[in-house]
């Protein structure tokens, strides 16, 4: 039986600390769910489509990894694609009082829930989404923070020029 597991988020966009993420959680897991938490209350910059395009296309066309979102609760979610182990990252304290809170949660809501936590490495622990929307939205160089084509998806999407 393959091991699989659902790495979940709202990867507005996705960031060089996602994708160094999916790379070592897939040293510990055959496969890789990447869902797209579908959340408009949270005001996305890019939409669910265009999140999933930019992960498609910085994975490449490993077999290993899947794209697809939700827009339901994670533990249905997770119960509907039969697959009751999730991946999460924890970049620094603050992290983990959120993630601890929601992974109880889960666990509440459903005991065949378990949560994998994998710590970030120094190169990527201050890398977030909002923090990499924010300076690419005054055309700051996000070059070094995303995968090339999310670089340009969000040059795209502020006007500004591509670096
Ligand atoms: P963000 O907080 O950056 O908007 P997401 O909601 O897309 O992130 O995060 C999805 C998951 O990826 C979370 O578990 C989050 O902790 C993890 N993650 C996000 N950025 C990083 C990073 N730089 N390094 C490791 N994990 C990360």
């Amino acid at each position: 039986m393959p091991r699989r597991a659902i790495y979940p988020g709202s990867f507005d966009p996705l960031t060089n600390g996602h994708l160094s993420l999916i790379q070592r959680g897939l040293k510990l897991f055959d496969g890789l769910v990447v869902a797209v938490a579908n959340n408009p209350a949270k005001k996305p910059l890019f939409t669910v489509a265009e999140r999933k395009d930019l992960i498609r296309q910085a994975v490449g066309d490993d077999p290993r990894v899947e794209v697809d979102h939700f827009e339901t609760l994670l533990v249905d979610y997770a119960k509907k694609r039969g697959i009751h182990t999730v991946l999460r990252g924890l970049r620094a304290v603050s992290d983990f009082e959120y993630e601890f809170q929601l992974s109880n949660m889960n666990s509440k809501l459903d005991p065949d829930f378990e949560s994998v936590f994998m710590m970030t490495g120094q190169d990527y622990f201050y890398v977030t989404g909002s923090l990499v929307r924010e300076v690419a939205s005054y055309g700051g160089d996000v070059s070094g923070l995303v995968p090339p084509n999310v670089a340009a998806g969000l040059a795209a999407k502020f006007g500004t020029p591509r670096r």
